[in-house]
Parts: C-alpha cells; sequence; structure tokens
C-alpha cells in the first residue's frame, strides 16, 4: 500500500496566480461507480478523461490535491511536437511504420490546438517556437530535422536562423543558429489544464480533488481507494506520473522523479520585450540538460531548466538560475524575480514514456521525461483508443523491452543523475 499523500494546494507559481479558476471539486466520499477511474489530473488524467467521455463512457477522476496540481500545472508551456522517443520506434520496428511515426509526432499539437479552438479555452496559446543551436552537432541536427520536414511535405512554416540574425530574433549573440517552427508554440498550462477538465465535466467526467488514493483492490472490476471512499470501475488508469507510489510491485525502477525549475521576472515591458523576444517565440538550446525560455501574456520572461535528477531541490530557485538567464540577457541582472517554483518530472532511462497495463483492465502512462505537453496529449489518446479495443499504437509501447533499475528509487534516481553528468559533460564539449 502506497503512503497517504497529505493534500496541499497550488505552488505559488506564476500560473498558480493567473489561474483562470480555482476549481474545488468534492472530497471522494462514500462508494462510486463508473466505467473509467482516472487517478491523477495532470495532463495525462484530464486529456483521457476528455477522450473517454467524448466516447461516451462514465468517467470518475480521482486526484490527490487539485487539478493541474503537479507538472502540468508548473512546466515552462513550451509545445513542442513529440516527446515520444520517435527516433528508437524508427531503430526498433524500422521504416515500416514511418509514417505513423510521423503523424504521432504532431498530434499532440493537434489535439491541444483543436481542444482549444472547440471549447474556447483561454490559456495563451501563440504559436512560434525556435531551437538554438550551441554547437555543430546542433546545427547538424536541424538540418536533419529540415530534411525530415520536406520529405514529409510539412505543411507549417519552418526556417533555419544563420548566427548573426539571431540577436534581432532572441536578443542575445549567445547561440550559432536556431530553427523556427511555427506549428510548435507555447501556452498557459495550468489554465489549459483547468479548461481541459471543464470541457470534460460538461461531459460529465466526475473529478474528485483533495482525494489522495492509497491503492488499487484488483478484480474484474478494480477499486480505487481513498481514505474517505472507492471508486469501482471497469478500467483503471494511472496518470499519478512522478508524483505517485502506486503499484510498486509493476512500477518501481521504471521512472524517476527529477526536478525542474523557473523564475518569472516582474513584467518587463515592451522595450526589453521588443529587444529580447520581438516575435514572442519560447526558445528551447539544444542541450541534454536544457535552458527554455519564454515570454508569459503579461509581459514576463519566464526562465527554465537546470534539472536536478539526484532528487535535491536546490537550495534557492533563483540563485541557482539567475546565473544562467543573465549570461544570456545581461540586462535582466537587476530584473526583479517575482516566482520561482519547480516540480517533478518522470524520467524513465531510454525516454520512451512509459505506457503499459497491469491485470489487463489498470493501465498507468507515465514518464515524459521533461517533455510533456505534447506526450501526455498523445499518450491520453493512445490509452483511449486502447480501452476502446484499437490497440495499435499502445502495442508498440507496451512491446518495447523497459530497463528496470533493480535497487530502489534512491539508486535509481544516483544512477539518472551520473547518467545526466555524461549529458552534461557532452553538452559542454
Ligand atoms: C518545471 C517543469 C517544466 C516543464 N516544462 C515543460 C515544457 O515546457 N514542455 C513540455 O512539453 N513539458 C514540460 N515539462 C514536463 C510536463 O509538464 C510533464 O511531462 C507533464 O505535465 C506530465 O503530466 P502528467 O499528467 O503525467 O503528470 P502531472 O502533471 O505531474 O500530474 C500527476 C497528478 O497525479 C496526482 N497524483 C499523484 N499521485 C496520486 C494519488 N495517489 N492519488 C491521486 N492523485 C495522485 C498528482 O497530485 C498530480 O496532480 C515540465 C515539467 C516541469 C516540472
Amino acid at each position: 500500500m502506497a503512503a497517504a499523500i497529505q493534500p496541499t494546494e497550488h505552488v505559488a507559481s506564476y500560473y498558480a496566480a493567473t489561474a483562470n479558476e480555482q476549481t474545488d471539486y468534492p472530497i471522494l466520499r462514500g462508494s462510486v461507480s463508473a466505467d473509467i477511474c482516472i487517478v491523477g489530473a495532470g495532463f495525462t488524467g484530464v486529456a483521457t478523461a476528455l477522450n473517454l467521455a467524448e466516447r461516451g463512457y462514465s468517467v470518475a477522476v480521482v486526484e490527490a490535491n487539485r487539478v493541474g496540481w503537479g507538472a502540468s500545472g508548473r512546466n515552462g508551456g513550451q509545445l513542442i511536437a513529440g516527446g515520444l522517443g520517435e527516433s528508437k520506434f524508427a531503430a526498433r520496428y524500422g521504416d515500416g511504420i514511418a509514417d505513423m511515426l510521423w503523424e504521432m509526432h504532431w498530434r499532440g499539437n493537434d489535439i491541444i490546438c483543436d481542444r482549444v479552438k472547440k471549447h474556447a479555452i483561454d490559456c495563451d496559446l501563440k504559436f512560434g517556437y525556435i531551437e538554438v543551436a550551441l554547437r555543430q552537432r546542433h546545427i547538424d541536427d536541424f538540418h536533419e530535422q529540415c530534411e525530415a520536414f520536406e520529405r514529409n511535405d510539412f505543411p507549417y512554416e519552418y526556417r533555419l536562423v544563420p548566427r548573426d540574425e539571431l540577436p534581432d530574433i532572441v536578443g542575445t549573440s549567445a547561440y550559432i543558429g536556431g530553427l523556427i517552427n511555427m506549428r510548435n508554440g507555447h501556452l498557459h498550462p495550468l489554465n489549459l489544464c483547468i479548461g481541459e477538465a471543464q470541457a470534460a465535466e460538461s461531459l460529465g467526467v466526475k473529478f474528485f480533488e483533495q482525494s489522495p488514493v492509497t491503492r488499487i483492490e484488483h478484480g474484474p472490476r478494480p477499486r480505487v481507494v481513498t481514505v474517505t471512499g472507492h471508486v469501482e470501475a471497469g478500467t483503471v488508469v494511472l496518470a499519478g506520473n512522478a508524483y505517485h507510489a502506486l503499484e510498486r510491485k509493476h512500477l518501481s525502477g521504471l521512472t524517476f522523479p527529477a526536478g525542474s525549475y523557473i523564475i518569472a521576472t516582474e513584467p518587463l515591458g515592451p522595450a526589453v520585450t521588443q529587444r529580447i523576444n520581438p516575435q514572442d517565440l519560447a526558445v528551447c538550446d539544444m542541450n541534454e540538460v536544457v535552458d527554455y525560455y519564454r515570454m508569459s501574456a503579461d509581459g514576463r520572461l519566464l526562465f527554465g531548466g537546470r534539472c536536478n535528477y539526484s532528487g535535491r531541490d536546490p537550495s534557492s530557485i533563483r540563485k541557482t538560475l539567475m546565473p544562467r538567464m543573465i549570461k544570456i540577457y545581461p540586462e535582466l541582472a537587476n530584473a526583479r524575480i517575482e516566482y520561482e517554483w519547480g516540480g517533478k518530472i518522470g524520467i524513465v532511462v531510454n525516454r520512451i514514456p512509459l505506457l503499459g497495463r497491469i491485470n489487463d483492465n489498470v493501465y498507468y502512462s507515465q514518464g515524459y521525461s521533461g517533455h510533456g505537453v505534447n506526450g501526455t496529449h498523445i499518450a491520453a489518446e493512445i490509452i483511449a483508443d486502447a480501452i476502446g479495443g484499437t490497440l495499435e499504437r499502445f502495442d508498440l509501447f507496451a512491446k518495447i523491452n523497459r530497463f528496470r533499475v533493480p535497487l530502489g528509487q534512491w539508486f535509481g534516481n544516483q544512477m539518472v543523475a551520473l547518467g545526466m553528468i555524461y549529458y552534461r559533460l557532452r553538452d559542454l564539449m
């Protein structure tokens, strides 16, 4: 049995301070019955619930804290296609599934754009993203991406940016090249999550908050149990990602929690914004341990990065991230930092999200390795398809051999940390 989590409110992030609504769904009490019960109301849980409700299932979502409380309501808001380990799938399954992988790569963007439009979700969605290079091998990667765009008749605007143009686009000469892609972009993730939950609720999904699930009782109709109640359902979906400790027998040693952190400056005003990001692009460097940043709707720089793979949070987030930010934008040395926060991402050693099921009726989807705004929405569709009987994409994931670290989470985190030191050294070379 997992130790009971104490429910808490949102962390003091820029997103929580600018949420469209404070959700206040009831605590789960007594007995509830549904076709499907989902544990966790981040993007994985909420997007799966919405998908299943659209197909006519009755769905209950049980959340330990609040809708979007975890990584989904705290992330960088960078909407970047992929994140499914596509290149590894290609190596494993061959060219025969190349078209399916390309379609899957962009599918999350499509789902999010359609939902925002259909349900009029106010989440500051903007298109425009630039990847920036620090090494020649990053530029080589850009050329490979452009070849894939050409091969697949990519219908959206993209463009290689030479070094001398970058200061006009990202306001810094820290990089040696860039690749702009207008199908990716950025958004307010907590407002997206809350908006999708409202859409799901309008289709009959029942949400319960402040209701940590303590165990799953398996059987033909598994029970999802909290201290004050339970949901009995034909199928259960575990969507707690790096925050849940359920089903350790099956899931321990497969995903590891790592910290990622963000600072938000005061609103910088139009003159600075015009200088540092006139096209309002999401920016991400090409290192393995990435710096990612963008402007918020009210003109703050939201600057994130510096993952912590050892399981220990830094003593000061702003002291950890400020030097990185100032290296890129020295003019922000005196900008006030008004918010600082972090959250947990779920790392999988081979960087392929962990989708699978236990006893045929308890599904799980987790471990997007820091790239989950898009990935969660694709995974949600794949899980909903699988529950509906279409297993083609689900089986791709379920058949991947997984590397299980045998000695528990602490040891696993140290291994992931060691692996990341290797990548960090590569970044520096
Ligand atoms: C600081 C940060 C920056 C990031 N930046 C980006 C980015 O810019 N772009 C990108 O694509 N990805 C980014 N990510 C990753 C992305 O946010 C995640 O991959 C994604 O949100 C995972 O969604 P999820 O629903 O699976 O998990 P979460 O959003 O973490 O949700 C899990 C939910 O399950 C609940 N839960 C856990 N255990 C239980 C239980 N026992 N009972 C009931 N409920 C439970 C939790 O309370 C939580 O609400 C970032 C992550 C972080 C932390």
